[in-house]
């Protein structure tokens, strides 16, 4: 019978580990599918680990991982793939907003023959309105950029083994697992949900961590901005010269003091998009930094006993 492995990323959920795992066993036993429920601790600082660990020991089919410090969720979600036995996987957040009950009924398209099937929100339940003008406006651009429609696309998704072993064998380090699986192609369909309120504990996201968020997925998925440069670069140089033009015949008309207003404008219009490409140029080197200085994703520091193999980072 084929294994299931889910892949719960879990950073300070020691109040969702245990109704999570009885949530989930019940439903996948109910549904009759063989399973393994992989605990990711990102470093959580609370009593997540150890949560794990209790659970773990009543219940053979959870395992856990604990990370050496916070990596990040797309960390946990690769360390999850890596440490996976199962011929598929499905990737949920421990908070149970994304409905458990969704997974059957992935796991019947799974067999079916589709090797990729995202779960796509049917509304983004509920958000504050910043976070969600914040989150709609980079989904749409992100959209548009990579063509690929992010703004009702989760981390909730079930994958083939054969997807998995392509995410895994991939070497960039800052990866964007959303958009991964649509890069990666295979015959895909989707399953829609709703998403939930959390029951425990609160989300970890504070604007700042979004923004970041934001940027690094844009800049490890196009180039554009970069592109985005040469043109504020043009525009600069075809306004200036209109500017050069009406400078010259004040000079000649002799009204030259006036010029002082375009001087301090062209000085601030071309400082700007000077400072803005260079900032965005540097987006992309540290990205290159990053990816040449080639560390792990992320570091275990430990984990339960009956996960497979002496996995230490990838
Ligand atoms: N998460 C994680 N590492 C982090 C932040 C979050 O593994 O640094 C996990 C978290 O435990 C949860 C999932 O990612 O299972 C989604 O996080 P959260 O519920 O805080 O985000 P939201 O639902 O508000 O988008
Ligand atoms: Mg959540």
């Amino acid at each position: 019978m084929a294994l299931l492995s889910v892949i719960i990323p879990s950073y300070n959920e020691e109040s969702n580990i245990k109704n999570t795992a009885k949530v989930l066993t019940s439903i996948l036993d109910k549904a009759n599918i063989d399973f393994e429920l992989l605990f990711i601790s990102d470093g959580s600082q609370d009593d997540t680990y150890d949560t794990i660990l209790e659970v773990a020991e009543e219940n053979k089919r959870v395992k856990g991982a604990e990370f050496s410090r916070n990596f990040g969720k797309e960390a946990t979600i690769f360390a999850g793939m890596e440490l996976a036995l199962g011929d598929c996987c499905v990737v949920i957040d421990c908070d149970l907003q994304h409905p458990p009950e969704v997974i059957p009924e992935m796991y019947e398209l799974w067999l079916e023959g589709f090797e990729v099937i995202e779960g796509m929100k049917s509304d983004r339940g509920k958000e504050g309105l910043f976070h969600k003008l914040f989150v709609t406006l980079f989904y749409n651009t992100m959209s548009k950029l990579i063509k690929i429609d992010m703004n009702a696309s989760s981390d909730f998704k079930l994958l083939d083994r054969k997807v998995m072993n392509v995410l895994l064998g991939l070497t960039e380090k800052n990866t964007f697992f959303r958009a991964l699986t649509f890069w990666a192609g295979f015959k895909s369909t989707t399953v829609s949900y709703e998403v939930k309120e959390r029951q425990f504990g609160e989300s970890k996201w504070s604007f700042f961590s979004l923004f970041k968020y934001a940027i690094s997925n844009t800049t490890s998925f196009t180039t554009l901005p970069l592109q985005i440069v040469t043109f504020l670069g043009i525009a600069s140089i075809l306004f200036s010269f209109l500017i050069a033009i009406q400078t010259l015949v004040q000079y000649f008309s002799g009204k030259a003091v006036e010029g002082f207003t375009t001087v301090i404008l062209l000085i601030l219009i071309i400082g700007g998009f000077i400072m803005l490409s260079l900032g965005i140029i540097g987006h992309y080197i540290a990205r290159i930094y990053e990816e040449v200085k080639g560390r792990p994703k992320y570091i275990i520091r430990q984990y339960t006993d009956n996960i497979r193999g002496n996995v230490i980072g990838k």
